[in-house]
């Protein structure tokens, strides 16, 4: 039987998320020959092409780039789960989403003909199907835990859908 593979990406964010998966490196530990982490650059440069069993998304979509390389990911991913309020909502990068962003970068560079990014930054869930959002700035630890394990053996996470409060 084949090993389940998690793969871990980031869009436009702080890596905060990233870093409690990091943080649990114990626990990580405990599940070693139990998942195989394919695609993790915060912790390895080594990376596996997909097919992936469980993909986690950090981060919100703000370029162009950005949203043809979610769409990859869901097409390689059986399970998607974004981590933290960039993904799930747009972050503090979604700000902008009520202001002029060519009227910002026009204050803020040098260059601004050099700066190619979308007018909003968007929750990942904008652009593609999540089976899961995993809410907070950063995320916690022990639902991120529990978004892994139940993932990997096959149940739903249990875990209160907040999305309710989050209409
Ligand atoms: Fe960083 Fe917060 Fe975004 Fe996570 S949700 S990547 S901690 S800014």
């Amino acid at each position: 039987m084949s090993v389940p593979t998690l793969a871990v990406f980031k869009l436009a964010s702080c890596d905060g998320c990233q870093l409690t998966l990091l943080d649990c490196e114990d626990e990580l530990l405990a599940l070693a020959g139990k998942v195989r982490i394919a695609h993790f650059l915060e912790a390895s440069s080594e990376v596996a092409p997909g097919p992936y069993d469980l993909a986690l998304v950090e981060g919100s979509v703000t370029t162009a780039a950005d949203a043809e390389r979610v769409r990859e990911i869901r097409a390689q991913s059986r399970h998607l789960v974004t981590m933290g309020a960039c993904a799930t909502a747009g972050g503090i990068q979604a700000l902008r989403n009520f202001a002029d962003v060519e009227e910002f970068t026009r204050a803020v560079y040098a260059r601004p003909d050099y700066i190619d990014v979308l007018a909003t930054s968007t929750p990942v869930s904008d652009h593609v199907d999540v089976d899961f959002e995993l809410r907070g700035c950063p995320i916690d630890r022990g639902q991120l835990l529990e978004v892994i394990t139940a993932y990997l053996a096959g149940r739903k996470p249990d875990i209160p859908d907040h999305s309710v409060c989050f209409a």
